[in-house]
C-alpha cells in the first residue's frame, strides 16, 4: 500500500498504462536534469554526450506521447520515485567539490545508474506491449530501449578511454 494512494492493477492493460506513466514522468525529469549534467561536466566529450542524450530524451518523451495515443490514453505522469532519487544522487555530484576528472567519473557513475534504470523500465514495458499485441507501441519502446543501451555503452567508453585514466592520476 502506497503512502498517498494505491494503484489498481486489475489487468495487464492497467499495469501497462501505469508503467508508461511512470516512464513518462522519469523522462520529463531527465529533460530538466541532463542540461545540468552537461553544465557540470568538465570534459568536452562528456558534455557533448549529455547534450546528445538530452536530444534523444526529448525524442523519447515524444515516443511515449505516441504510445499514449496508440492505446487511447491521454499523456499523464505518475511520480517516478526511483528517478527522483537517482537525480538527487546526480545533484550530489554536481554540488561536489574536488578534482575535475574525478567529478566527471562520478557524473558518469550517476548517469549510468539512470540508464540502467531506464533500460529495465523500457524492457518491461516493451514486453507488456508485445504481450498485449500493441505492436506499434512495442516498436517505439524498443527504439527507446536501444537508445538507452547505446547511451550507457557510450558512457562506458568515455569513462574507460578518457575520464578514469585522468581521474586515477588526481
Ligand atoms: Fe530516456
Ligand atoms: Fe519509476
Ligand atoms: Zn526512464
Ligand atoms: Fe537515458
Amino acid at each position: 500500500m502506497g503512502l498517498f494512494s494505491s494503484t489498481n492493477l486489475n489487468s495487464l492493460d492497467a499495469l501497462f498504462v501505469d508503467q508508461i506513466q511512470d516512464i513518462y514522468d522519469a523522462e520529463m525529469r531527465l529533460t530538466k536534469a541532463l542540461p545540468k549534467m552537461a553544465e557540470a561536466a568538465s570534459a568536452t566529450q562528456l558534455k557533448n554526450a549529455f547534450q546528445q542524450h538530452l536530444e534523444e530524451t526529448k525524442q523519447q518523451v515524444h515516443r511515449l506521447e505516441q504510445v499514449f495515443e496508440l492505446i487511447g490514453e491521454k499523456p499523464k505522469t505518475k511520480p517516478c520515485e526511483a528517478m527522483k532519487g537517482l537525480i538527487t544522487e546526480g545533484e550530489e555530484v554536481m554540488d561536489a567539490t574536488g578534482d575535475d576528472a574525478v567529478r566527471d567519473a562520478a557524473l558518469i557513475a550517476a548517469a549510468q545508474r539512470v540508464e540502467h534504470y531506464e533500460m529495465a523500465a523500457y524492457g518491461s514495458a516493451r514486453t507488456f506491449a508485445l504481450r498485449l499485441a500493441h505492436l506499434d507501441a512495442t516498436e517505439l519502446l524498443q527504439q527507446s530501449l536501444d537508445e538507452e543501451g547505446a547511451a550507457d555503452h557510450k558512457l562506458t567508453q568515455i569513462a574507460e578511454s578518457a575520464i578514469n585514466p585522468r581521474a586515477a592520476t588526481a
